[in-house]
């Protein structure tokens, strides 16, 4: 099963795709995790993202182009969700162009969907594992007592300011997708506003509907 999970910053992908990839086996690819890991890894293209991902703007398509197309060759082109790539027309395009290549087409987008205001909520209050990258939220899913609150940290990109710039940039440069995948007829939007297992169970009726249960039985 190939499949992609797109929407708003804070809309879920990262909890769902965790969700779906240990429940058929998949790999996730996360391009927010590829980078944040070139980041600490203090790597050429970690430096060079910096910038960018810290103001909350996307890092120009070349570089995480490279991440994820060695990601999903690193996964056989086969059984792998991705988390936040493509992000852009452009990115759609390479991305469906080196999977054809491959005969590796994806089986469904996912389109999750959450208004503005739930966003900005969410990511306002998220706090992450500065050491695994486990998510929390400070009223919804608090980190456990027994992880030190030192460890327990804010992404600089959840930030008023930078929220406002991932919304923004979000508007204008992924929305679009949505249409690029609706024509190809890959797309499913699903509400995502609601609790992380009503979510899931959204997904799932989307993903027992053909033509991902063909791929899935496939393999
Ligand atoms: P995420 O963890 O998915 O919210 O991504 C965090 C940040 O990484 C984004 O705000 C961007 O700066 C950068 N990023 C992640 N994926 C992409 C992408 N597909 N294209 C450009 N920038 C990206």
């Amino acid at each position: 099963m190939r499949i992609a999970l797109f929407g708003p910053p804070g809309a879920g992908k990262g909890t769902q795709a965790q969700i779906l990839a240990s429940e058929y086996g998949l790999v996730t690819i996360s391009t927010g995790n590829l980078i944040r890991e070139a980041m600490r890894e203090g790597s050429e293209l970690g430096e060079e993202a910096r910038g960018y991902v810290t103001s909350g703007q996307l890092v120009p398509g070349e570089l995480v182009r490279k991440l994820a197309d060695s990601a999903v060759a690193a996964a056989g082109f086969n059984k792998f969700i991705l988390d936040g790539y493509p992000r852009t027309i452009e990115q759609a395009r390479w991305l469906d162009s080196f999977l054809r290549a491959y005969k590796a087409e994806l089986h469904g987008v996912i389109f999750l969907s959450v208004p503005d205001e739930v966003i900005i909520r969410r990511l306002s209050k998220r706090r992450v594992h500065r050491v695994t990258g486990e998510s929390y939220h400070l009223d919804y899913l608090p980190p456990p007592r027994d992880v030190a609150p030192e460890d327990i940290v804010q992404r600089p990109d959840d930030q008023p300011e930078a929220i406002a710039a991932r919304l923004r940039g979000y508007r204008r440069e992924t929305e679009p997708l949505e249409n690029h995948y609706r024509e190809t007829g890959l797309l499913r939007e699903v509400n995502g506003d609601s609790s992380v297992d009503v979510v899931h169970s959204r997904i799932m009726r989307f993903l027992k509907s053909s033509p991902v249960t063909a791929a899935r039985k496939a393999g």
